[in-house]
């Protein structure tokens, strides 16, 4: 028998090769459970640094259990806070409209807990992991450019920092890009942004600087006309992580724009001392406009693939982007174990994940955008909304999200 005949039969087979775009946590995340389904991953990013960008982000229990699996919930342990319950408040007069427990008996009753985080802190603890996983190869200052896919691999082109182009093929394309994804639009995905009219605006606070009520290891929501405000303890509860959201017309993209501490200020004129004082505690501020998309009726092609923010742009109302994110990573890697990376499996697989995919995210999607909606009404309807908030128990209120919390991503029949 010819040598090398001998050692393909006594060598085992390579590894099926992922590429993905765009090294965000939606990106890393599927790095780590697509190396851990048995697959050699490159992830590329544009960004030459993965830099500290972005302030708090709410991980339910739908992505915390997920986390644990990689390990990530265990590095998190001393940065992220487990909030004990959220509250939500009248922006006006500072009435206390509602609180749900979270801490211990919600961790009991989803089976994991609430955290929330530094969108840096995350992103570091899931890149550290990546970078010391054998099956992942990180590369950055790769912005994805093109593709090119025929029945046997997908060769992406990618633009170097310098405008040198790299091409690198894989089995398997996932555009993990982002809001403003490039792989979104090779994928040939028609459905544009939506503006919302609506800007978020982000600080963080040092703890001995925030006002007192603002140091509780809580997630509190602020309601009122026009506007909204929700903010938590980040960082080992060093920071107090500040949004303010409201109706304005500018959209530029980009995610950290300086805000003008006073043109913030102006819009929560009419609101309770409380508020103000919170508002009033940062001079800086970045912000972003509030951007989704309607949900599409395909993600895939036979070898390409989106997830999160590249595949449902959401409303952050319901604090699921960065979840969403780690639920599709998970789901796809379950997917794709055992590796199957022939044409018609693959495809079969990539048909399956958006089966499964898109009528849940496109179901919180429209979720996130009816709770913004509720979340700014003004007169008689927020009166409604309040007398409702006031006589239903927190706890029903948590619990009617369950349909959120409860899911399982790594089970595909779930
Ligand atoms: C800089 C930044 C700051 C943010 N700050 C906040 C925040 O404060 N609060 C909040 O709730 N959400 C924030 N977000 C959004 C939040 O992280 C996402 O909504 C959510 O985590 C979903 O993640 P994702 O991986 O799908 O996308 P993202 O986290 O947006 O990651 C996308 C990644 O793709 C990279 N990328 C983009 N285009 C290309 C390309 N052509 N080729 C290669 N790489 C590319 C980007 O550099 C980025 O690293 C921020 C996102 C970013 C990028």
């Amino acid at each position: 028998m010819p040598e090398d005949r001998e050692q393909s039969e006594t060598s085992p087979a390579p590894l099926p090769h992922c590429l993905i775009a765009g090294a965000g946590i939606g990106g890393l995340a599927a790095a780590l459970f697509i190396a851990d389904a048995g697959w050699r991953v490159t992830i590329c990013d544009r960004e030459p640094v993965l830099q500290e960008v972005g302030a708090g982000l709410q991980l339910a229990p739908n992505a915390s259990r997920l986390l644990a699996d990689i390990g990530i919930l265990d590095d998190l342990d001393d940065i992220a806070v487990e909030p004990a319950a959220i509250q939500i408040w009248r922006g006006e007069d500072g009435k206390a409209m509602s609180r749900a427990e979270l801490g211990r008996k919600a961790a009991t009753r989803f089976g994991a807990p609430f955290i929330v985080v530094h969108r840096a802190d995350l992103q570091n603890a899931l890149l550290k992991r990546a970078e010391t996983h054998p099956a992942i190869e990180l590369r950055l200052g790769l912005r994805l450019a093109d593709i090119r896919e025929n029945d046997t691999a997908i060769a992406a082109l990618f633009e170097g920092a310098d405008g040198a182009e790299i091409r690198l093929e894989a089995d398997l394309l996932v555009g993990a890009d982002g809001l403003w994804s490039r792989a979104r639009t090779l994928a040939g995905l028609p459905a544009p942004t939506r503006y919302s009219g609506k800007t978020a605006w982000r600080t963080l606070i040092p703890r001995e600087e925030a006002p007192l009520f603002a140091r509780e290891a809580d997630v509190n929501l602020w309601m009122g006309p026009d506007a909204h405000l929700v903010h938590y303890p980040v960082c080992g509860g060093r920071e107090i992580n500040v949004v303010a959201i409201i109706e304005d017309e500018w959209r530029e993209e980009g995610w950290s724009a300086p805000g003008s501490p006073d043109i913030l200020a102006s819009h929560f004129r009419g609101w309770s001392r409380k508020a103000r004082d919170l508002i009033g505690a940062a001079d800086h501020w970045k912000r972003w406009a509030l951007v989704d998309r309607a949900p599409e009726g395909r993600w895939s092609r036979a070898r390409m693939t989106l997830l999160g923010d590249a595949a449902h742009p959401m409303m952050p109302f319901l604090a699921q982007g960065a979840s969403q994110a780690i639920e599709d990573a998970a789901a796809l890697a379950a997917l794709l174990r055992p590796p199957g990376a022939g044409s018609t499996g693959l495809a079969q697989t990539l048909r399956r994940y958006d089966a499964l995919r898109i009528p849940r995210t496109a179901r919180i999607q429209k979720e996130a955008r009816r709770q913004g909606s509720l979340y700014h009404l003004d007169g008689i309807k927020a009166r409604l909304r309040d007398s409702a908030l006031q006589l239903l128990p927190g706890d029903t209120l948590l619990h009617r999200f369950s349909w959120v919390f409860d899911h399982d991503a790594r089970r595909p029949d779930a």
